[in-house]
């Protein structure tokens, strides 16, 4: 990561540095080049235009027109004729005066050519500019000026170490700016990292704090949310499995008991036995239903995205009743029902019939003799509604908001008879429900007893949802 950041920071730097060091320096070069040019333009040209008229070329007409024009103590001056011959130089050491000056630019510029050389080198720019001077079209001679320009080359120069330092001085900040920037990414990473693997090896819940408001600060967000949620699944599961393990250790308890029992006795009669032999059953009934319902919740907590479908719920409570006759008339419980028809709702068939039959079911087996039980179905706006009623022994209060807990029973004695509940019924119900996009309620009954509540969304017999 580190690295990464530092290789970015110097290439940055370098294309920074190339930037600073090659464009400006290029650009002011360019620059003076161009002002030279036009500056040793206008003086040949004006000598040129002022040695024109003349029809031959002489050092003195030379010499007189120099005295109206003002020259460049700097530039050398030379003018020749058509022959390249030198008429004037303006320098006396190593002039060239009646020599001919065989240079290309010369050539050039007796063929009516404008000549222009400059380059910089040594700390000064070196020009030579060459141009025509004509006689009614004709080639007169050429005026020839070389300047080497120290001063401008001074600046260039300057402008170059003025430009080397401000490169030093920014590669130095952006190295300091990056040094501290990619240590506090570093640590942060670290932190988070840090995090992870301690989650990876301890208990879950480990948090970690994050400054700032970046990416990297959404991720330990995200990351602190997990954590709290593994932690409490797993804090929820070992409840489940600490409570599983209870309530199958309560059965199989009392038949190791009733085994004992008959094993200890050495002459028990028929019918005792016969007697302990049912409890026993009894008990493998339950540890049956447990291991069942405790499959049932494993699948649903599993279920991804459940498959849903139109179901009639009328037709599913019809069959509930059917199949609860047996049980109601053992307890001597009256079934009732007011069922409106083809009530659909959008669900799994299996998970509905599962919601009625335990709230029906509860309804009959934590009554008394002569109770009744009453089964109602109907649409309330976009809903369609199910009442369970009884007129019970009926909920405390204080009981209602836990009995959707699992394993939770109001009275776990008078369920404990091996025929009792598991206490997993109404989670089961609870979690089917929610599935479905539905609600459930406990309440009293109008009679003193227990009603259940239960909303679903209400569909359409074409299967649409109500608006
Ligand atoms: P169980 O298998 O024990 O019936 P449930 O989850 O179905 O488990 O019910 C949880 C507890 O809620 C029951 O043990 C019982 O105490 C109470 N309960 C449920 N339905 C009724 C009811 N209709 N009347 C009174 N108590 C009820």
């Amino acid at each position: 990561m580190r690295a990464k950041i530092f290789a970015l920071f110097l290439a940055l730097a370098l294309v920074l540095v190339l930037i600073i060091n090659i464009f400006p320096l290029q650009f002011s070069q360019n620059m003076i080049v161009e002002t030279t040019r036009e500056q040793m333009l206008n003086n040949a040209t004006f000598l040129a235009s002022a040695l024109a008229p003349h029809s031959t070329l002489t050092r003195e007409k030379v010499l007189l027109t120099l005295e109206m024009a003002e020259p460049n103590p700097n530039t050398r001056l030379v003018v020749c004729d058509t022959s390249a011959r030198v008429i004037y130089d303006s320098i006396s050491t190593d002039s060239v005066s009646d020599k001919y000056l065989l240079l290309p630019e010369i050539g050039q510029a007796l063929r009516a050519k404008d000549v222009f050389f400059c380059e910089y080198r040594d700390q000064a720019f070196h020009s030579r500019l060459a141009i025509p001077i004509q006689y009614n079209s004709e080639p007169l001679g050429v005026v020839y000026l070389s300047q080497i320009d120290e001063a401008q080359g001074k600046v260039l120069e300057s402008l170059r170490v003025q430009m080397r330092n401000i490169s030093i001085l920014i590669c130095a900040i952006l190295f300091i700016l990056v040094f501290f920037f990619s240590s506090h990414l570093s640590k942060r990473f670290a932190v988070l990292l840090s995090g992870i693997r301690a989650m990876q090896d301890g208990p879950y819940g480990k948090t970690v704090a994050i400054s700032g408001k970046d990416e990297l600060r959404v991720i330990a967000d995200e990351f602190n949310q997990l954590s709290k949620r593994l932690e409490d699944t797993e804090a929820l599961r070992q409840t489940f499995v600490s409570d599983a393990s209870h309530e199958l250790r309560t059965p199989l308890s009392a038949v190791r008991l009733l085994v004992d029992s008959i094993l200890q006795s050495e002459q028990m009669d028929a019918e005792t036995m016969r007697e302990f032999m049912v409890d026993i059953g009894d008990e493998i009934d339950r540890l049956t239903r447990i291991a069942e319902k405790l499959l049932m919740l494993t699948k649903l907590d599993g279920a991804k995205s459940l498959k849903l479908v139109p179901v009639n719920l009328t037709d599913v409570a019809k069959r509930v009743l059917e199949a609860l006759v047996p049980l109601a008339e053992d307890a001597n419980i009256t079934l009732k029902s007011d069922l409106t028809e083809n009530l659909f709702l959008s669900a799994d068939k299996d998970g509905v019939y599962q919601i009625i039959f335990n709230l029906a079911e509860n309804a009959i087996k934590y009554n008394r003799a002569g109770g009744f039980v009453h089964l109602m179905l109907f649409s309330r706006e976009d809903q369609v509604v199910l009442l369970v009623d009884d007129d019970g022994i009926g909920i405390p209060e204080e009981h209602r908001a836990h009995i959707f807990e699992r394993f939770y029973r109001v009275d776990k004695s008078r369920t404990r008879n091996g025929k009792g509940g598991t206490g997993l019924g109404l989670s089961i119900a609870y979690k089917n429900v929610t599935s479905y996009g539905g609600t459930i309620e406990v309440g009293s009954s109008p009679s003193g007893g227990t009603r259940f509540t239960v909303s679903f969304p209400l569909l359409s017999e074409g299967g649409e949802l109500h608006a």
